[in-house]
């Protein structure tokens, strides 16, 4: 089995949507298992019905997305009340507004529920079996944490035992799940790949294929470095810590099912469906002998540095589990954190609301929280090896750039360290030259 999850740039519009057919077909004897987001901008679109506060407004935007599903429906040839049920009910929500978490994920699930039919309905016309399914009615059932949910424990073996018994190819919905309860959940933005993941995992299937409208992973992001070149293949180590320090070609959450139930993971190119792609391997181990110092770089944006300050640190390691209570008790995540005799550094997304966590720190000692900031990443075998970090802060101090908190994971495999906000794309672009471009 081929789980092949197709993104929404690659479902755009009816001539998008009949290549990822053909590309589905051509793996029929991979016994596909089909899974889509959104048609590009519908998740967005949905999302900003949110902010309207007049119904013919609503209203507006509902005919925008049922209009271009239709035109979608009609230029594949497919029968004109496919997506009627599913319109309906978008109309009248969008009629009644939405507001809350719950709501709010109910409206956001209709890109991929109007999305699935279009693709397996072209299927059927080529001749090929299939059937649209939303996720939960094969057994995505979640947890109730809206905006974020997770699969049950049990949704695995739900998964497994209605996709095997299906005799037609599955076009799945991504992004969403459904509660015990009936309520309709959204694993994230981004969160199809998550799906594709988890329903690969548990098919143990023999190999996840994310197709994208790039043609893999990059060096770089290549809206922000036209010269990013592609890399064949990847850890899921260093394939993670990219996804999750900003590279927006993969969701974070997508790689640990996958290396869990160590399914090897391709990212590959709808319009380029013969290239290799990316491949992201289990093993770094082995794959660290064959590969560039720094292999891709990303950085992530809307970071807050907290600095906490306390000669009391000089006493161990006490304080350590405190400042990590308080972190864990406001819900806060840390990304980076340095340590000297007398101070902890920590990042966080400068989104989350501070005041409260700063105020809850001082019982430790003195603190300063700085907005504004960028955490830039660098991943590869060599990272760690002698020389690396030299030429990195020496290029950097060249470009007259700024860096604090710099910290290496214990592997090699990654590198990453803290810079104004502003100065982050030339930090990504100064990089991409020394390491990538010029060797
Ligand atoms: P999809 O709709 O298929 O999920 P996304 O828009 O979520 O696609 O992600 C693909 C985009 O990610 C690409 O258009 C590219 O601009 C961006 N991107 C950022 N970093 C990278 C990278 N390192 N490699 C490839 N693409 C990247
Ligand atoms: N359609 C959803 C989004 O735009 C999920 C996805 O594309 O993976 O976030
Ligand atoms: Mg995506």
């Amino acid at each position: 089995m081929h789980v092949m999850k197709f993104g929404g740039t690659s479902l755009g519009n009816a001539e998008r949507i009949r290549n990822v057919a053909r590309i589905v077909e051509d793996s029929r004897r991979e016994r596909p298992i089909v899974v889509v987001s959104a048609v590009a901008g519908v998740t967005d679109t949905l999302l900003s019905l949110l902010g309207k506060k007049s119904l013919s407004a609503r209203l507006r935007t509902y005919e925008k997305i049922a209009k271009l599903h239709r035109k979608i429906a009609s230029e594949l040839g497919l029968d004109e009340g496919l997506l009627d049920g599913t319109l309906r009910d978008l109309r009248f929500l969008a009629a009644k507004g939405a507001s809350g978490a719950k709501r709010r994920d109910l409206l956001l699930s209709f890109g991929e529920r109007l999305c699935a039919p279009l693709v397996s309905g072209v299927l059927r016309e080529g001749g090929v079996p299939s059937e649209a399914f939303p996720a939960w009615e094969l057994g995505m059932i979640t947890d109730d944490a809206f905006g974020k949910a997770e699969p049950l424990g049990n949704a695995p073996q739900l998964l497994r035992k209605k996709i095997n018994a299906l005799t037609v190819i599955p076009v799945i919905t991504g992004y969403i799940g459904r509660t015990r309860k009936g309520d309709i959940t959204t694993l994230g933005r981004g969160g199809s790949d998550y799906t594709a993941a988890i329903i690969g995992a548990a098919l143990s299937a023999e190999k996840i294929q994310i197709w994208k409208e790039v043609d893999g992973i990059l060096t770089a992001d290549p809206r922000l470095v036209p010269e990013a070149q592609i890399v064949p293949e990847l850890a899921f180590e260093e394939a993670s810590e990219l996804a999750y320090f900003g590279a927006k070609v993969l969701h974070p959450k997508a790689i640990l099912p996958a290396m869990k139930a160590g399914v090897p993971v391709e990212v590959v190119n709808t319009f380029a469906p013969k290239k290799a792609g990316t491949t992201i391997v289990s093993n770094f181990r082995e794959r660290k002998q064959k590969i560039r110092t720094v292999e891709a770089l990303t950085f992530k944006r809307n970071i807050a540095a907290i600095h906490i300050y306390s000669p009391e640190f000089f006493d161990g390691n006490i304080l350590m589990s405190r400042i990590f209570e308080i972190f864990e008790r406001h819900h806060t995540v840390v990304d980076v954190i340095t340590t000297s005799i007398a101070s902890v550094s920590l990042t966080v997304n400068s989104g989350e609301n501070l005041s409260a966590l700063a105020k809850h720190l001082e019982e430790i000692g003195t603190v300063a929280v700085e907005h504004g900031k960028a955490i830039v990443c660098a991943v590869g075998g060599g990272v760690n090896a002698a020389g690396v970090a030299g030429v990195m802060f020496t290029a950097l101090g060249n470009a007259g750039i700024p860096v604090e908190m710099i910290s290496q994971a214990a592997s090699g495999v990654s590198m990453t360290f803290v810079v104004e906000e502003k100065d982050a794309e030339e930090a990504l672009k100064v990089l991409h030259k020394e390491y990538i471009e010029h060797v």
